[in-house]
């Protein structure tokens, strides 16, 4: 009987990476997880390899910051930004909550983009053809009619082809894209000052409230960001991304520990302090969800803020 898990661990892409190659993504990688800049991109390319190729051949580098507990089935995904930088992406799993809380490859990759400022994807390359939930996500965002699909051995295939008769933003009227520029104007209801906290610098909670002034949710209003800081003092935000089927959104701690683990290399235990801003009043809320994943990773305390528009 043949072990089909070996052979594909042991199966090596139609287009390797020679040594060279090898070493200054080894090099991008060690500076930025899991991002390749425009430039460095064109660097490799210039090298002999085509984009399609690249893209393809770091799909294993990408698989590498997959935290799939339960299934144990890593996927990789990489983006191609529209200026030309290329995102990784890989699944996550919670342990000892709902299924529905996972976070799929494609969604990590598009979060990771966006936390760059890219505002489109050119293409995507994944480990596994993209579940319908994740050809339903992509098409959200600002390129989804031209953007391209690169699966293992397959040919790069339209993702209006992989989803015909899709359902869209246009459908509930809605013109706005994921990925295009979002400014909400929140401010923060009231900037209490907690025991051992000086209000006036906390950087946590600005960066989550940046992240929710940058969130994407033309269906429920319910703008949210969440901002992580780890024992190191780095912090890491996630915007809300919604979608128009609904089920698809990401929430904005997923999207905010995708940056954790993949930009920024660190792990769940490295955790100190995690912040939750959210419009207040809107008939969506983050905060059970939130706190639920939260728990399921840390025991941090996850520390919430409503904000709302500035009054006039
Ligand atoms: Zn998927």
């Amino acid at each position: 009987m043949v072990d089909m898990k070996s052979v594909a661990r042991h199966e090596r892409p139609a287009h390797a990476l020679h040594a060279e190659q090898r070493g200054v993504i080894d090099a991008a990688l060690a500076r930025a997880g899991g991002y390749l800049p425009a430039a460095l991109v064109q660097e490799i390319m210039s090298s002999g390899i085509s984009i399609d190729d690249l893209m393809s051949a770091l799909i294993p580098y990408a698989q590498e910051y997959a935290i799939p507990p339960i299934s144990s089935f890593k996927v990789g995904a990489v983006a191609l930004g529209s200026s030309g930088s290329l995102y990784f992406g890989a699944n996550f799993e919670y342990v000892g909550e709902a299924l529905s809380m996972s976070v799929h490859g494609e969604q990590a990759a598009t979060a990771h983009a966006i936390s760059y400022g890219e505002t489109g994807l050119q293409k995507l390359a994944v480990s596994a053809a993209p579940c319908g939930y994740c050809r339903q996500f992509l098409y959200e965002i600002t390129t989804a009619s031209a953007l391209s699909v690169l699966v293992p051995k397959g040919t790069p295939t339209p993702l209006t082809t992989l989803l015909p008769a899709a359902f869209g933003p246009s459908d509930l009227g809605v013109t706005a894209a994921l990925m295009s520029p979002q400014a909400h104007g929140l401010v923060l209801a009231e900037r209490a000052t907690e025991a051992g906290c000086d209000a006036s610098s906390d950087e946590v909670v600005d960066a989550a409230l940046a992240a929710a002034n940058a969130s994407y949710a033309p269906y429920s209003f319910a703008y949210a960001g969440v901002a992580l800081k780890t024992k190191d003092g780095a912090v890491y935000t996630g915007s809300y991304a919604e979608n128009a089927a609904y089920n698809p959104s990401m929430s904005p701690l997923e999207a905010a520990l995708v940056s954790l683990v993949i930009r920024g290399h660190a792990s769940y235990g490295e955790l100190v302090d995690a912040v939750l801003v959210q419009a207040s009043g809107a008939k969506a809320s983050q905060l059970d969800v939130t706190r639920a994943v939260l728990r399921s990773i840390s025991n941090v305390e996850l520390r919430v803020r409503q904000a709302s528009p500035p009054t006039r």
